[in-house]
């Protein structure tokens, strides 16, 4: 495409997918700076949510989870090699398309979506042990999401047992610019 915005996304990293040991997680570097653009993309892809602080773009396409920062788009729960791929030929092609259009869309600085109290719930021990003073997971995981309650009196999720699914929850919790302590915040090299 001419006046292509991104002309390369480079896979840097592949890595066991924290949520499901039978998917992959992936790192990419993408060859231009996407800050610009994620405005417009939070605008044309349904269900993002976007932190602009941060900046933060996530997505989910079917199940897997989407991450854009300015240089760098991670994936999670992703199928394999090829899968991310595919993955990333698409995500080229409409960010440049979308990139084209700017002028046509009405960028969102907003985040459109809250996590749903099943995003969150997925990633929770799922022990109904009522540690957080909530008499199940669920009821929990409803108030995460509406922001009710803080990630950290869920005390079974830091157990050394949990920590591939914290960090997923914890990520998403960040991205997705809710509150969550300075010290469980994933760094950027630990995404
Ligand atoms: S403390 Fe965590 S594992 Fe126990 S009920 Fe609450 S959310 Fe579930």
């Amino acid at each position: 495409m001419p006046n292509a915005l991104v002309t390369s996304i480079e896979i840097t990293h592949v890595l066991p997918c924290l949520a499901d040991p039978a998917k992959i997680r992936f790192h990419a570097e993408t060859s231009a700076e996407l800050t610009g653009v994620l405005p417009y993309l939070n605008a044309v892809i349904h269900g993002a949510i976007y932190n602009h602080a941060v900046p933060a773009l996530t997505f989910n396409k079917d199940y897997r989870i989407i991450s854009l920062h300015p240089r760098r788009i991670t994936g999670a729960k992703v199928d394999d090699l090829d899968d991310a791929r595919a993955i990333l030929d698409n995500l080229t092609a409409l960010i440049n398309d979308t990139w084209a259009r700017r002028a046509g869309i009405t960028p969102s600085y907003e985040r459109r979506e809250r996590l749903t109290p099943v995003d969150v719930f997925k990633l929770l021990p799922r022990t109904n042990c009522r540690q957080c003073g909530l008499p199940t997971c669920l009821a929990f995981a409803v108030d995460i999401a509406s922001e009710k309650r803080s990630i950290i009196r869920c005390a079974p999720l830091f157990d050394a047992d949990s920590a591939d699914k914290r960090h997923l929850l914890l990520t998403l919790l960040t991205d997705a610019g809710y509150q969550v302590p300075s010290p469980f915040r994933p760094t950027d090299e630990a995404r």
